[in-house]
């Protein structure tokens, strides 16, 4: 076991459940935070205080004033600057021994393959569906695990996609796809969906516990409660078949 890999009094709190060997799987695993807001700004500071081995961060917006109220990794300072090169920096900040790597750019069908590459797991941290459904095909060409997260007033929803296991994201998608627009939300509910969706992804790498596979996690902050819906792949789409055929 390479236990000298690992900084032993910085994960003093976690090695007890991770175990070493858990440790180590998380510092050999690369993760791709696609979207710097409200998700992907708790997702990606947990991702990096865990000791994920590197974080791909990806956004090509730059901070308002008005996103300060629930992305948390950003201050009333670097209003203005683009917040994949702020998000890196203060991810260095927070553990230098993350590799990070800043994308500042829209995720598209051409680029998606390059923006994403080298990632062994995919996290949503965006608000618009429409590249979410790029990521979504991106992971299923390439067989990797995808995490999803969305958010909506005081209700988040979090599922796994994973190809040949999982419903696709297409198949769960709201129809009309909902065009890209301003939800109001409070920041402890985009928290506890950030939090779901780390808690899968600390699953996926450290192979402790299950992936929530086919089910969506519904979050209602207000009551609170969190409730599991199952998914189904359905015979109609070619990618949800391939599950059926097994
Ligand atoms: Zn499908």
């Amino acid at each position: 076991m390479e236990l000298d890999r690992i900084d032993v009094v910085r994960y003093s709190r976690q090695l007890p459940l991770l175990g070493a060997l858990g440790q180590l799987r998380l510092l050999e695993t690369s993760v791709a935070v696609v979207g710097l807001g409200g998700l992907g700004s708790l997702v990606s500071l947990y991702l990096a205080a865990l000791g994920v081995g590197k974080l791909v961060i990806v956004d090509y917006d730059v901070v308002g004033v008005e996103n300060l109220n629930r992305q948390i990794l950003y201050t009333t300072d670097d209003v203005g600057k683009p917040k994949a090169l702020v998000a890196e920096r203060r991810l260095r900040e927070l553990n230098p021994l993350v590799e990070v790597e800043a994308r500042n750019v829209k995720i598209t069908r051409d680029n998606v393959a390059e923006a994403l590459e080298g990632a062994d797991i995919i996290v949503d941290g965006l608000d618009d569906w429409r590249t979410r459904l790029v990521l979504d095909e991106y992971a299923w060409e390439t067989g990797k695990p995808y995490v999803h997260a969305a958010v909506d007033s005081y209700y988040g929803q979090v599922t796994v996609i994973q190809r040949g296991v999982t419903t696709c994201l297409a198949c769960i998608t709201p129809k009309p796809i909902p065009e890209p627009g301003c939800t109001a939300v409070v920041a402890p509910t985009v928290g506890i969906t950030a939090s779901i969706e780390v808690m899968e992804v600390l699953k996926l790498a450290t192979k402790i516990g299950q992936p929530s596979y086919n089910k969506l996690i519904i979050i209602d902050t207000l009551k609170p409660s969190i409730d599991e819906v199952p998914l189904k792949p359905t015979t109609e789409c070619a990618k949800c078949r391939e599950k059926l055929l097994e």
